[in-house]
């Protein structure tokens, strides 16, 4: 489901034009972007007219699917005449970064002394850096595999992953590909890093569903891991494309249920920490997972097996099409208590007895006010694998212009309320009572010297 703005760029320019003919047309050369990945993209144009150029915009974007259709405008300084420069610079720590492999567009706007306007072809290129030798490999009509290093063994090993990780998703969730995804790996972590601005800590992955992009960072000794992890990043993208509208939201116990669903069998760590849970009555309610994953990592493991639990639950006791229909519910906006009740004519609350009862856990703890809202809390981001403790990744920060891209399936996680913060208020409060101490003690001792001081002045006159 690729935007079809792309079409609808071309017509406008081919209209634009068209409109031009009549007029002198400017003619441009040296129309390029310069990257300089991944912190800016410049563009560069001469354009030459028999009318004197007055105006130069540029209009510029990133291919993605987007709620309605905003093009950024940039106004680049230039001095009036029949021949122009233009330059102006996409900084992307001012914008939010792009995930690599983003396709980026732009065209000129172009208005002469006599009104003649005249929009420039259309032109893409993709953003990536250029210190990896990339190499790319095909899987089926919807995956496109990028790497640099490894030889193809390690490529196809993974694209066929990939490959399995798309049929199951098909098979046994009905999630459907229906445009390419272009995967690129990187060979470590340390090297994602660097192809992100903003320094997030990572998993080692993140899902673009927006952009079809997976970006993940898989060492050729790490393949037990980026197989899993590819899997579960591209489930995301499944789930994003299957649910984007811009009305609705899916709950994360279900985004991130259906990504390790798809990865397979719960790994033996977190099998035994669910099954912990459920003996401990431990568990955390379905409610509390709706908006984000607690930041503490054993709850966040935690919350990533049960989120599995649950949506297995609804998969194997109630079939795909039904989670389809799910899924379909709430990208028309319906929340995730009227999608389960039009579904499988229950809501959240029901849902999580009927799976309690069927994992024979305790029945759910009722709240003191059935109406309380869980309150947000910030979403972890852990690709639960081999029962290692991995860091905790988090996304770009917010981009301003809506015609940039924001990752949707990776989640941000803020640091957590610094100890040092804590330890220094701490301190302050200590200080400012002892402050007090010294000041009522002070006055007290004062008071008395001057008492015994009058006391001694009588005694001795009298
Ligand atoms: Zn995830």
């Amino acid at each position: 489901m690729r935007r079809l703005n792309i079409a609808l760029i071309l017509s406008l320019s081919l209209l634009s034009v068209a409109s031009a003919f009549s007029a002198s047309l400017p003619g441009v050369s040296s129309n390029e972007i310069i990257l300089n990945f991944p912190e800016s993209a410049t563009f560069q144009a001469t354009i030459t007219s028999d009318v004197e150029i007055t105006s130069v915009v540029l209009e510029y974007g990133n291919e993605q699917q987007t709620c309605g259709e905003v093009i950024a405008k940039a106004f680049p300084q230039f001095t009036p005449g029949k021949t122009v420069n233009v330059e102006w610079t996409w900084e992307m720590r001012q914008s939010g970064s792009l995930p690599p492999g983003a396709q980026l567009w732009w065209r000129w706007r172009i208005i002469d002394a006599n009104g003649g306007e005249t929009v420039t072809e259309t032109k893409t290129a993709t953003w990536l850096d250029d210190i990896h030798n990339w190499r790319s490999m095909d899987n089926g009509d919807y995956l496109r595999l990028h790497w640099y290093e490894g030889d193809p063994t390690f490529a196809s090993d993974l694209a066929n992953a990939a490959y399995n990780g798309l049929q199951f998703n098909e098979t046994n969730s009905g999630l459907k590909a229906d445009a390419p995804i272009d995967i690129y790996i990187y060979a470590s972590t340390d090297d994602l890093k660097e192809a992100i601005l903003y320094e997030p800590s990572w998993t080692g992955g993140q899902a673009f569903p927006d952009q079809n992009i997976v970006i993940l960072g898989i060492s050729t000794t790490d393949l037990d891991w980026g197989r899993d992890a590819m899997v579960h990043e591209l489930t995301h993208v499944l789930v994003g494309h299957l649910t984007f509208s811009c009305l609705g939201d899916v709950p994360t116990w279900l985004n991130e249920g259906l990504a390790v669903y798809s990865e397979g069998e719960l790994d033996q760590g977190s099998q035994r920490q669910l099954e912990d849970a459920i003996r401990d009555d431990t568990l955390l309610t379905i409610r509390s997972l709706s908006s984000g994953f607690s930041e503490v990592s054993d709850k966040a493991y935690l919350s990533y097996s049960e989120s599995y639990s649950v949506t297995k639950f609804l998969i194997e006791t109630y079939g795909q099409d039904k989670m389809t229909s799910l899924l379909v519910s709430l990208r028309d906006g319906l929340t995730i208590d009227v999608a389960l009740q039009q579904t499988y004519g229950f809501g959240v609350d029901n849902l999580e007895d009927a799976w309690r009862r069927a994992i024979g856990a305790q029945p759910r703890p009722v709240p003191a006010q059935p109406t309380a809202q869980p309150t947000p809390t910030f979403v972890p981001t852990i690709v639960p694998v081999s029962g290692e403790a991995l860091p905790i990744q988090s996304t770009p920060g917010p981009i301003p212009t809506s015609s940039f891209s924001t990752p949707t399936s990776e989640m941000p996680v803020r640091g957590g309320p610094p100890l040092s913060l804590t330890l220094i208020l701490l301190a302050l409060c200590c200080f400012f009572i002892l402050f007090i101490g010294m000041l009522v003690l002070g006055f007290i001792v004062r008071n008395q010297n001057l008492r015994k001081s009058k006391n001694d002045q009588q005694s001795s006159s009298s």
